[in-house]
């Protein structure tokens, strides 16, 4: 049986009751986390744990939702649902939704009580493909919520129905995801994930006016410069993707996945890039502690294989 931490301690993931009455539930107003912690032997470890943990704490605080616990606090729960679960490779979602009582959209936290929820599951792959093998994408099939209403860097629950119904309409079409755009035409990112292009071997992502600034984003931008690639934030419009030599999708879930198809048209050679090989090979060792990465890149729990 699975376990959940819920608001400070371990508990059957089936006793875990929440009401029908939710305000969440009916509104979208939790946020949330997404994770991964990695197998190394008997060892696990835990990529980015505190940062994604701040980045929690800051899409609570966008959202009014006065969070109980400390980054340390969440942090540790996190360890204490793997080492319950003995789960290795893993995915880790926080939630921070909030209960029932008025049904009125300004909740107050003393009538409707805010949750703390830190569930895990093995999650092999976000999409059927492995690094290695290229996914197809479409535009036209969504627009990104962007900074207009001010929430576009929190991880909001209620936003994902715009990510749920670009990724469904992209799968109408054969696709594997959809790629958003912002209010002015340029790129922002995918349903969940954020894009990259390759050109002349230097790497391009758009900035974060309108997508979400990805934890591992950042990581890959860190690691294509220890690869002494150039790499560039600026404008990306559709037109632009099909001239690119690769593509390349990054987030915490996916981690780094090759774009081989924008609207049913070959990129590049049609096949996995030489650059977005290497830096799926670079992710890899760097989430398992191969490689080197700065001072907050792993937890490790000792022992934990089941
Ligand atoms: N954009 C969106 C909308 C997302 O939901 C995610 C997943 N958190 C990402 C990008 C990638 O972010 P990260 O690398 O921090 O997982």
């Amino acid at each position: 049986m699975m376990k959940a931490w819920i608001d400070g301690g371990l508990m059957d993931e089936e006793h875990g009751l929440v009401s029908i009455m939710s305000h969440t539930l009916h509104y979208g107003t939790g946020v949330f986390e997404g994770i991964r912690s990695y197998g190394v032997g008997e060892n696990t470890v835990v990529f980015r744990l505190a940062d994604h943990v701040e980045r929690l704490q800051r899409s609570a605080q966008a959202m009014h939702l006065d969070l109980k616990f400390t980054t340390q606090e969440i942090c540790n729960a996190v360890l204490e649902v793997l080492s319950a679960n003995k789960l290795q490779d893993a995915y880790i979602r926080p939630l921070i939704f909030v209960g029932p009582g008025t049904l009125s959209l300004d909740f107050h936290p003393v009538g409707n009580a805010i949750s703390t929820l830190i569930a895990a599951r093995k999650w092999d792959r976000y999409f059927d493909a492995d690094g290695l093998t290229g996914i197809s994408v479409v535009t036209g099939v969504g627009r990104r919520l962007t900074s207009q209403t001010g929430l576009h860097q929190a991880k909001v629950a209620g936003a994902y129905a715009n990510s749920y119904v670009a990724t469904m309409a992209a799968k109408a079409v054969g696709a594997d995801e959809a790629i958003l755009v912002d209010e002015s035409g340029c790129i922002a990112e995918a349903a969940a994930a954020n894009i990259f292009t390759v050109r002349g071997g230097v790497v391009h992502t758009p900035t974060c006016r309108a997508a979400l600034a990805g934890i591992t984003r950042d990581t890959i931008i860190q690691l294509s410069q220890k690869l002494g690639l150039k790499t560039v934030e600026t404008d990306i419009v559709v037109d632009d993707l099909y001239g690119v030599d690769e593509i390349f999708l990054t987030g915490t879930a996916c981690e780094v996945v090759p774009v081989t198809k924008v609207n049913g048209k070959h990129i590049g050679k049609g096949s996995v890039g030489p650059v977005t090989q290497a830096l799926h090979e670079s992710y890899q060792r760097t989430v398992h502690g191969r490689d080197s990465f700065s001072s907050n890149g792993w937890i490790e729990i000792k022992s934990i294989a089941a």
